[in-house]
């Protein structure tokens, strides 16, 4: 199924389901997660799962950045996997709160559905994040994005180099991220460690880079910073500006 038709889909089931009735299975419906919408992160209300949402380009599309073959390992494998493992854990906290499942185990689910769940939220990102050079990747934000990182950072090449270094250092796998803490209004870059460790509360994540050795090792090797130099010249900063307006207002 691609994206548009699951939405249709989607759409078709929210006007059927308001007809039946005006409950808080509606009411759900305009729910996010960190400024995703359910149709963004495959979520389906018929299996209460989610699917592994389509890259919105095609694998080859970010080459020589990134390789046809890392991007479809990287998301056919490995993203794939986060979302079985997020639906896994989330059936077993159903089952528990349920009373069918056993409670004891849910220090293991809980962890689960943190890891799982905050990798297909940080892949969903990741992917919206990159456009093909030239053609919506690369340059620099314009807009109300573009003007809070002069602010914050001062100018756009030093936001540039707080960033790469912050993905550059990461121990072992993580990403660098670009956030938005709304508490105090401003952009901070942050670390995240595995998939979702050090990433404070309540900061909303808008764009970053994915520095698992899964995300550039078949290329780049152990050349860490040169596939994030790489990956500077396919960030899609038009998205990331609209998402920035859609999460700040
Ligand atoms: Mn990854």
């Amino acid at each position: 199924m691609t994206h548009m038709n699951r939405r249709s889909a989607l759409g078709a089931m929210a006007g059927a389901s308001a007809l039946a009735s005006v409950g808080s299975l509606t009411h759900a419906r305009t729910a996010s997660i960190a400024g995703l919408q359910p149709e963004d992160l495959g979520w389906n209300d018929a299996t209460l799962e989610y699917e592994l949402p389509p890259l919105p380009y095609e694998y080859d599309a970010l080459e020589p950045h990134i390789d046809a073959q890392t991007m479809t390992i990287h998301h056919d494998k490995h993203h794939a996997g986060y979302v079985r493992g997020l639906n896994k854990a989330l059936q077993n906290l159903r089952d528990i709160r349920n009373g069918t499942g056993d409670a004891a185990m849910i220090s293991h689910w809980t962890k689960q559905v943190s890891f799982h769940g905050s990798g297909h939220i940080n892949h969903t990102l990741f992917w919206l994040g990159l456009a093909p050079a030239n053609n919506g990747g690369g340059g620099m934000p314009e807009g109300k994005l573009g003007r809070q990182i002069d602010r914050d950072f001062g100018t756009f090449e030093q936001f540039v180099a707080q960033f790469k270094s912050a993905a550059a250092s990461v121990e072992g796998s993580g990403w660098g991220w670009l956030v938005w803490e709304p508490l105090a209004q401003q952009l901070l870059i942050l670390q995240v460690e595995n998939q979702q460790k050090l990433m404070a509360t309540g900061c909303v994540p808008i764009i970053g880079i994915d520095v698992w050795e899964h995300a550039y090792y078949l290329k780049y090797q152990n050349a860490r910073s040169a596939y994030i130099g790489a990956v500077m010249n396919i960030l899609n900063w038009g998205w990331a500006n609209t998402r920035f307006e859609s999460i700040s207002a």
